[in-house]
């Protein structure tokens, strides 16, 4: 184990893995995500910098969030994020659909089974839904 500074607020805490901030700091951040979450869901056209205001929380945080994919813009927002690959709109995650497919498909060309993740069940052909519903 390590003993490092929390990025929050300084204190050395133990650290294990993630992000380098204290359990206090780490339960601080979940309640924002939370909040934040609940406040897209509401408010789902709220450009980045206001979201980030309201909130009181960075704008990098909301992005590394939706890079985390634990944020999801939706198509109404009018706020994108390049994909990684690309640069084309991304709602969620570090690659844009068409980019994520292409992965997909070499993903799974190369243990052959569909993980079963919410990018395959989106791109899954009739055919292999029914395969899988046999499953
Ligand atoms: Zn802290
Ligand atoms: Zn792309």
């Amino acid at each position: 184990m390590e003993v490092r500074n929390c990025k929050g607020c300084g204190r050395l805490f133990n650290y294990l893995q993630g992000p380098h901030l204290c359990p206090g700091c780490m339960a601080e951040l979940e309640d924002k995500f939370q909040q934040v979450k609940e406040f897209l869901r509401e408010n789902p056209k709220a450009p980045l910098n206001v979201i980030a205001e309201t909130n009181e929380v960075s704008v990098k945080q909301i992005k590394q969030w939706v890079r985390e994919e634990r944020l999801t813009f939706t198509e109404e927002s009018q706020i994108t994020l390049e994909c990684e690959a690309c640069g084309g709109k991304v709602l969620t995650g570090r690659f844009c659909d068409k980019c994520r497919a292409n992965l997909q498909n070499e993903f799974s060309g190369a243990i052959k089974r569909p993980t079963g993740s919410v990018a395959t069940k989106k791109n899954t052909s009739t055919k292999d839904r029914m395969r899988f519903l046999d499953n």
